[in-house]
């Protein structure tokens, strides 16, 4: 696993206040370490490196995140972008059936992701079709019939006479003829890239001009994924891979190679040996399984989320002064109204207390009440507070106009005082303790 070879680089940045080209030499040096560790291949980790060094110094500074949890992010958005960023869907043919050729090396999973496949689409409401065009051992035949049998789709096989190209242009007929949404075809895999295994493969891809052309690499490749993939998109051109025994004793090398070096996406990864353990292949989730710093990511997309920076500074100024008036407060109102993911924010800082759903219904109903009296004040009346406090007449008056009793306008005067001093004592806390320490 990455995390551990990672540790040292985040820890090296504890009492940094911002990310520089100089303090983060060290930290890059144990990642670039780490990566090459979990098989990554040099060329893919040296591009990395140089990107994560650039973004790193260049970004500007959250409030509330520390330097080495910002790098961590930083890290984070870089291996997702590593991996292709988004999630590549498969592609469709337009009319007639989508055609899928499975390519790679023996042992692969080739066949198993057959099944895999096919179980997936019949999900999604495709028929579907498997065609057996590896002919070097009969087993392998008899093990994609058995497996179609599992899904329940069709599989068609001529025997180990016939030539794979032929087979597969043959079941293409066959598939037409019974109306199947999708054949995926299976091909034999050589122990080693050889030229007579890309040969085949081009005459069958000749043959049947499939729609995608997915190599199948074992996750436990490593760093010679790299290499292996370059050499097949060259060769016969593959339009995605697929990364299977992800849920062996990989170290995650493989994943963050294949569309580096091939322009292609990863579309799906396979987790285990049965027909279920098949799913789409997310940057993201991957990004986080190999850095293992889901809580650091989520506490600083929080942070980003809720608070840009300016505005938090402002706000922080106007509670600091005790200015804090009633357009901020319908402002406030309205944010904690809005975000179940404030009160994750504050949960997240140690000492802070959760804001409860129940606090969230209670301003969501306070909020319009709110609005209609705000509505009806001055605007010198909104920006001080004061005002209203001091003078009956003006509570009167505001009472009148927005059809609220003058009671209800008193409390609201005072629920605002109450804030303010609630913000204070909210921003002191904050500002006194440490955001989420990242060894918990
Ligand atoms: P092929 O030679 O490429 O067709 O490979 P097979 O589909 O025959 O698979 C080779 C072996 O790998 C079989 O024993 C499969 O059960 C196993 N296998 C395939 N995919 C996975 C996977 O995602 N996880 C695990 N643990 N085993 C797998
Ligand atoms: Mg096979």
């Amino acid at each position: 696993q990455l995390t551990t070879g990672l540790e040292s680089a985040w820890n090296k940045l504890r009492g940094v206040d911002v990310l520089t080209k100089e303090n983060i030499a060290e930290p890059m040096r144990d990642i670039r370490r780490a990566l090459l560790e979990a098989d990554v291949s040099l060329p893919v980790v040296r591009r990395f490196i140089e990107s994560v060094s650039e973004k790193a110094v260049g970004t500007d500074v959250i409030r509330g995140v520390r330097p080495d949890q910002q790098l961590v992010k930083v890290v984070n958005d870089e291996l997702v972008q590593l991996m292709g960023g988004e999630v590549s869907d498969l592609v469709f043919a337009k009319s007639g059936p989508t055609i899928i050729l499975l390519a790679g090396l023996q042992g692969v999973g080739k066949t198993t992701v057959c099944a895999k496949l096919a179980f997936y689409l019949k999900k999604m409401g495709k028929s579907c079709m498997l065609v057996a065009a590896d002919v070097y051992r009969p087993a392998a035949i008899d093990q994609l019939t058995i497996l179609g049998k599992k899904v329940g789709v069709p599989v068609y096989s001529e025997g180990t006479e016939a030539k794979p190209s032929q087979i597969a242009k043959n079941g293409l007929k066959e598939a037409k003829v019974n109306k199947a949404d999708v054949i995926i075809v299976d091909t034999a895999g050589r122990l080693q890239v050889d030229k007579a295994m890309m040969n085949e493969l081009k005459e069958v891809k000749k043959a049947v001009n499939p729609t995608e052309v997915l190599l199948v690499v074992d996750a436990m490749t490593g760093q010679e994924a790299a290499g292996l993939v370059s050499s097949f998109n060259d060769e016969i051109g593959i339009t995605g891979a697929i990364l299977t025994k992800l849920d062996g004793d990989s170290r995650g090398g493989a994943a963050l190679s294949v569309k580096e070096v091939s322009g292609k996406p990863i579309k799906f990864v396979g987790q285990g040996e049965r027909i279920e353990d098949l799913e789409p292949f997310y940057p993201d989730r991957m990004a986080q399984r190999i850095l293992g710093m889901g809580d650091v990511l989520s506490f600083v997309e929080k942070a980003q989320e809720v608070m840009c920076q300016e505005d938090a500074e402002e706000l922080q100024k106007k509670i600091l002064s005790a200015k804090f008036n009633f357009n901020d407060f319908l402002k406030q109102t309205q944010m904690i109204a809005q975000m179940g993911s404030f009160s994750r924010l504050i949960g997240m800082i140690p000492g802070m207390n959760k804001v409860t759903p129940a606090q969230i219904r209670e301003a969501e109903k306070n909020l319009k009440f709110m609005e209609s009296v705000i509505n009806v004040m001055t605007l010198e009346e909104r920006e001080r507070p004061e005002l209203l406090a001091e003078s009956r007449e003006r509570r009167k008056r505001v009472a009148k106009d927005s059809g609220k009793t003058e009671q209800q306008v008193s409390q609201l005067v005072a629920q605002l005082f109450q804030m303010r001093a609630k913000m204070q004592k909210m921003m002191g806390a904050i500002q006194g303790k440490e955001s989420p320490d990242m060894d918990e």
